[in-house]
């Protein structure tokens, strides 16, 4: 039986696609390579390309493959650029998420772990967040995690298809051998813009407004690293596959990192200096998200080991020191 893993060319999916083969599971990855990299792909996952929003294709997909569960990656995920382009992120992740739903309707696959978000949250009331905090997103990108869960919700009550929604917090760090890790064009997350600067790709690093309500005035993140964060995915895979509830887990290591900490730890790790100069706020950041994650440490089993952030930072840092072209590098091996 096989995992069919859906966006798995990304930079996490191709980490759940890794992990799963060390893991002894067969694996089939859909990915339309819009964002994800074929370099990126374990030797041993056949691979599809295609786009979820393609009912045909993914019938095809369904009908070779005997698929047991679904891990959902296949979105978009850049809270600014859903502020721009917010139709864009309701066609691919609310109506690439519906055609999914379908054809695993018309299959029976009733298994399927997906990518959630902190962002379906918004600005909180209380930190640290709980899986039970109200949730008012302040994206579109956000918005469109909220709505995956609810239509989840619904199939869950209707065609007893049972899900596990992951709200990630902010996932970074590497695979620890360097093999594999995060090469997003353009980059707009913040360890790897920090690394591209320390590498001399970028000039500076822009900090997104000093002027938040928290202790050094940049915005507070929970960041929580790619290896623990798939661990995370094959445990509620079991937890599925043994009968269990659907249900909603925080993934993050419940510690808060403002982005002047995360700097001077990359300057510590990198001994760059890593210029940087503060601007405006980017639209529709939240000041503070920080997870509580006991929900899945109880219940999944969940056991984070890479928490410390210099492990993060150091394990990212591995990656872009060797690969400073991200996969064109591995190309031209
Ligand atoms: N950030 C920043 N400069 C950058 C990129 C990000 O100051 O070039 C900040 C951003 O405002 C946020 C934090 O770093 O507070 C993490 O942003 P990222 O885009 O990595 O993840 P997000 O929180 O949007 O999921």
């Amino acid at each position: 039986m096989t995992v069919l893993v859906l966006g798995g060319a990304g930079y996490i999916g191709s980490h759940a696609v890794d992990q799963l083969i060390e893991q002894h599971y067969d694996v089939a990855v859909v990915d339309n390579l819009q964002t994800g990299h074929r370099d990126s792909l374990h030797k041993k996952a056949r691979f599809y390309q295609g786009d979820i929003r393609d009912k045909t294709f993914m019938e095809s997909v369904f009908k070779k493959e005997s698929i047991e569960g679904v891990l959902h990656f296949a979105a978009n995920s850049l809270v600014g650029e859903s502020m721009q382009q917010p139709l864009q992120y309701f066609n691919n992740n609310v109506y690439g998420t519906q055609i999914t739903l379908e054809v695993m309707q018309q299959f029976g696959i009733k298994t399927i772990v997906f990518s959630s978000s902190a962002a379906t949250y918004g600005e909180p009331k209380e930190i640290p967040i709980k899986e039970t905090a109200e949730t008012n997103p302040e994206s579109p990108y956000g918005e469109t995690k909220l709505m995956m869960e609810k239509i989840l919700k619904w199939c869950d009550q209707s065609y007893d298809m049972k899900f596990v929604a992951l709200r990630y917090f902010n996932v970074a760090g590497a695979k620890l051998d360097g093999r594999i890790g995060e090469d997003h064009s353009p980059e707009s997350h913040l360890v790897p813009i920090i690394l591209q600067t320390a590498l001399g790709q970028k000039e500076e690093l822009l900090i997104f407004g000093d002027d938040y309500n928290t202790p050094d005035g940049t915005c507070v993140r929970d960041y929580v690293h790619v290896v623990d964060l798939v661990e995370a995915h094959i445990l509620a895979l079991n937890y599925l596959k043994t009968g269990n509830q659907s249900a909603v887990f925080n993934l993050g290591s419940s510690t808060g990192f403002s982005v002047k900490e995360m700097l001077d730890t990359a300057r510590d790790i990198t001994g760059k200096e890593i210029p940087a100069k503060v601007v405006s706020r980017r639209a529709g950041d939240p000041s503070t998200l920080i997870a509580s994650s006991e929900k899945a440490k109880m219940i999944l089993g969940w056991k984070p080991q890479y928490t410390d952030i210099k492990k993060i930072i150091a394990s990212a840092w591995n990656w872009h020191k060797t690969s400073p072209l991200g996969y064109n590098d591995i190309k031209k091996n």
